[in-house]
This record gives C-alpha cells, structure tokens and sequence, in this order.
C-alpha cells in the first residue's frame, strides 16, 4: 500500500531521515519506535507531503505521491502536536474540517462520542487541556474513515482511560484492513496493538520486524524489554 525507496532528507545538515527504505500493507498495525530526534515525525510528515524529501520516491498505491495529492484523502492524520485557531470552537472546529473534506459521506464519529467531545462543542481551543487537545486530534483523525491512519505519539497526554478508548478503536479499524502507523518513543506503549515494530535510529531503521518474531530473537515475553535488548545488541555490533 506504501512503499518507500531509498528516502533521504536533511535540514541544513542534519542528516534526518537517512536512505530509507521499507513497504507498509494494509491491514498491518506498525509502530515505528525510536528516541527523541530520531526521525519519526519527519518520515510520517514525507508521507503526508508535509515535508518534501531531498530524494528518493514515496508511492501509495503504486502511484507516486510527487505527481497526485489526492492520495491524502485516504490518510487520517493525528499530529504530535496539533494546533488549532486559538478563538475557534471545538464544534467550530469538526464543522470547518467537514466542510474542507470532499468525502463527507462516510462519517466515522466513534471516538467524537466516545471521548465525548459533544458537550465541549462550545470550548475554545485555547481553553482545552493538552489531553482534551489530543482527543479532538485523535477523532479528528479517524473523523472520515480513512483506509490509512497517522497517528504521532498519540497516547502521549491521553489519559489511561482515552488511551484504552483509542487502542480498542485502533484495534477495530485494523480488522476493516486499514493501514496504521503509529509513532512512539515508549517501547512497552505499542505492545497490545502492534504487529510490526520498526525501529529508527538517528534517521535509520535498526530493525523492522513481526512483534512475535522480536520476543522470540530476544526471547523475552515483553515487548519494551525485548526492544531493548535488541537495541543493544546492535547498537554494540
Ligand atoms: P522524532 O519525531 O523522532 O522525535 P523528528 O523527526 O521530529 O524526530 O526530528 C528529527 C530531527 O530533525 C531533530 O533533530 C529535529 O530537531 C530536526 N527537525 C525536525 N524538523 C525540522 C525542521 N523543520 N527544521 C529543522 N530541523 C528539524
Ligand atoms: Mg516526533
């Protein structure tokens, strides 16, 4: 569904994202795991065409992004931190994003009612709490019933009960055949939901391998400490 070849970016010089290359399917939950500063963000937002790469060549569906920005459509989005016009309503907000939409008819308002955000409509956006923010992103995210889901860090200031809202809807849009990616910086956060853990080192991928398959090379029965082992294996290689 995605396929990334031989992908570079830097900013200045900082080499960022560094000759990547790697295939994501539908269907597949992959979390993309790594330090502060390793490159996620930038590798989701060259997905999204946010940020332009130097080079190589980023297809969805087989069609290269550069030349059709309709494959955004097909994307939901939540971003590490999502920024909203400070006077702009909560209620506001979902009406503007229905409006800029073309495929409206497909509503998916699960997490909308789940997290409740009806009756905050009439909040600002400047007034919300960093968690409050997150939920309006999340449900933004998922708002029209994309086939591919971003979601940056999105359990980052959730609380525990909205972070289990988000994995089980994660969950279910999974088994509709939907590709997600999720970025994280917490090694144990993924271990419900993903099947595929690629990890991203100072702009490369260290390992991108099956959930069960990492447990088993490091064999361990928990995620977060089999990554960590794995890590330092090949940090000392
Ligand atoms: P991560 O999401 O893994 O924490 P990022 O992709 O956000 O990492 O950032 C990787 C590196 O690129 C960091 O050193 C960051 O400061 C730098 N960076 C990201 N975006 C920009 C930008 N627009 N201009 C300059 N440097 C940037
Ligand atoms: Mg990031």
């Amino acid at each position: 569904m995605i396929q990334i070849e031989s992908l570079n970016k830097s900013f200045n010089k900082l080499h960022v994202v560094k000759n990547i290359s790697v295939c994501f399917n539908k269907g597949e939950v992959v979390s993309v795991i790594g330090p502060n500063g390793s490159g996620k963000t930038t590798l989701m937002k060259c997905l999204l065409g946010m940020v332009i790469p130097d080079n190589g060549t980023i297809l969805f569906d087989n069609k290269n992004i550069l030349h059709d920005w309709n494959y955004r459509n097909d994307i939901g989005y939540m971003p590490q931190i999502g920024r909203y016009p400070d006077n702009m309503k909560i209620g506001q907000l979902f009406e503007m994003m229905k409006d800029i939409r073309s495929n409206k008819d497909d509503l998916d308002e699960e997490l909308m009612d789940a997290f409740k955000l009806q009756s905050m409509f009439d909040k600002p956006m400047r007034t919300l709490s960093g968690g409050t923010r997150q939920k309006v992103s999340a449900a933004l995210a998922f708002l029209f019933n994309p086939k591919v889901l971003v979601l940056d860090e999105p359990t980052a200031g959730l609380d525990p009960i909205a972070s289990e809202i988000l994995k089980e809807k994660i969950l279910k849009e999974k088994k509709k055949e939907k590709l997600i990616l999720i970025t994280s910086h917490i090694m144990s956060e993924v271990d419900d939901i993903a099947d595929k853990v690629m990890y991203i080192f100072e702009g490369n991928i260290k390992f991108f391998n099956a959930v069960s398959e990492i447990k088993k090379l490091a064999n361990e029965e928990k995620l977060g400490k089999a990554i960590a082992q794995l890590m330092s294996q090949t940090t000392h290689a």
